[in-house]
């Protein structure tokens, strides 16, 4: 199975592997974290594609935010820093699709990645 099928967390947007979801998500059943008041729901990174999209944004020269719209999960976003040594994308976000892809090689890619907190591990 292609991982943009495994379940994902709405409320976190941690990606698990899949086919089947975890009974609980582990992130959200944390005590710094909740589960939303309708209950844990999952999603897939295949759905998210169909009505998400990515915002890449100049912050500063050499410094792009990267965040998904509408919002997803506790709304994460990434920072890829462009460097002469390479580029270090600065936590992750769950949403990955080729328009994404694209812009972050058209950026000089990523030789590094850096993750500040759980809710960063998002997809694969
Ligand atoms: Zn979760």
């Amino acid at each position: 199975m292609e991982s943009g099928g495994y379940p994902v967390c709405v409320t976190c947007g941690i990606q698990f592997a899949g086919p089947e979801p975890p009974p609980q998500c582990p992130v959200c059943e944390d005590d710094r974290q909740y589960v939303r008041w309708s209950g844990q729901q999952w999603t897939t990174l295949e759905r998210l594609r169909e009505d998400h999209r990515n915002e890449i944004q100049e912050e500063e020269p050499g410094l792009h935010s990267i965040r998904t719209e509408p919002s997803f999960g506790i709304g994460q976003r990434a920072f890829l820093v462009q460097t002469p040594a390479g580029n270090l994308l600065w936590d992750c976000i769950t949403l990955l699709d080729d328009a994404t892809r694209e812009a972050i090689l058209d950026l000089g890619g990523v030789r590094a990645i850096a993750i500040s907190h759980p809710h960063y591990y998002s997809t694969k």
